[in-house]
């Protein structure tokens, strides 16, 4: 199956990638909306060019104005940040590269514990896009959302990034765009308690 992954940098992405390339053609595609900081991009790229898997950068028009992911308020610390609406764009621009362009299926990287905060994380919105998917083209495009499908937390994310050998201290899921971590923001807060569950630790877990 040729497969295009939205691919942000982050842990629960970077183990998608691990897991699809076995047995599939993947290629990873980073969209730029907005982010204040570039750790994440760095990171995606750092994580393909490892395994030799291209990388596509697009940059999504500006209709993103009021996050603070964008720079537009503070990132708080412990709250969830939402960028409203941002997976239905990033899948359905995705879709549109992989319907011009020979592949079979999208996949996104978002668990089970996303859609808590997230709406567009969620079951339900992954399912109707999928179902959205089916019809939009000619030819039916699929979305691969697995570890929501087989309801995996973000702490069995991590126990599989752990199997597959991804380079967990390669990822960036911080909120925030300093040297480290800030370890404060609900980002940091997620992927700490998971790799803290799964006994991995850096300097950076902030324990
Ligand atoms: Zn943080």
């Amino acid at each position: 199956m040729k497969t295009l992954l939205l691919m942000s940098g982050g842990l629960d992405s970077a183990t998608l990638l691990y897991k699809l390339r076995k047995g599939n053609y993947v290629e990873a595609m980073y969209f730029d909306y907005g982010q204040t900081h570039i750790k994440e991009v760095a990171s995606a790229k750092k994580i393909c060019a490892d395994l030799g898997v291209r990388l596509h950068q697009c940059k999504l028009p500006a209709v993103f104005t009021d996050s603070a992911l964008i720079g537009s308020k503070p990132i708080p610390d412990g709250e969830a940040v939402i960028v409203p609406n941002r997976n239905m764009l990033l899948i359905a621009s995705a879709t549109a590269y992989a319907a011009q362009n020979d592949f079979d299926a999208v996949a996104i990287g978002c668990n089970s514990d996303d859609g808590i905060d997230y709406p567009d994380c969620g079951r339900m919105f992954l399912t109707a896009m999928a179902k959205s998917m089916r019809f939009c083209h000619t030819r039916p495009i699929e979305l691969l959302a697995p570890f929501v499908w087989d309801d995996m937390s973000k702490v069995d994310v991590v126990g599989m990034a752990l199997t597959l050998g991804v380079p967990i201290e390669e990822t960036w899921s911080c909120y925030k765009g300093d040297n480290q971590p800030c370890g404060k923001c609900a980002a940091c807060n997620l992927r700490n308690a998971a790799t803290r569950k799964n006994h991995w630790f850096t300097k950076h877990t902030n324990i």
